[in-house]
């Protein structure tokens, strides 16, 4: 068995880089936003983990799909149901 020193894992050097970065190639499925519903209130905003979220300069709420991990947390706390997890294409 492999002592856990000899595994070869990816490591997170600096605490908050992801902003610098793309993640878009960590995701599977990524957030959709079905506009009929969404009333801007920014709610996915203040869950999402990562610098994903942004109001653009019409007021409306938009997907940074650079930054966007596709952990769904947005969808789940969208008190409209407004977020769809959707596939990526393969
Ligand atoms: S939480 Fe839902 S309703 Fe609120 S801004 Fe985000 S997508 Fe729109
Ligand atoms: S899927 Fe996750 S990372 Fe992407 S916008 Fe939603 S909460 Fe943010």
């Amino acid at each position: 068995m492999k002592r856990r020193s000899e595994i070869l894992m990816p490591v997170v050097f600096e605490v908050g880089n992801t902003a610098e970065r793309s993640v878009a190639n960590w995701r599977d499925s990524k957030p959709v936003i079905e506009r009929r519903l969404c009333t801007n209130c920014l709610i996915c905003w203040i869950y999402c983990p990562e610098p994903a979220i942004f109001m653009d300069e019409g007021g409306l709420v938009q997907i940074d799909y650079e930054h966007c991990k596709g952990c769904g947390i947005c969808a789940e706390e969208c008190p409209r149901k407004a977020i769809k997890m959707v596939m990526e294409d393969v």
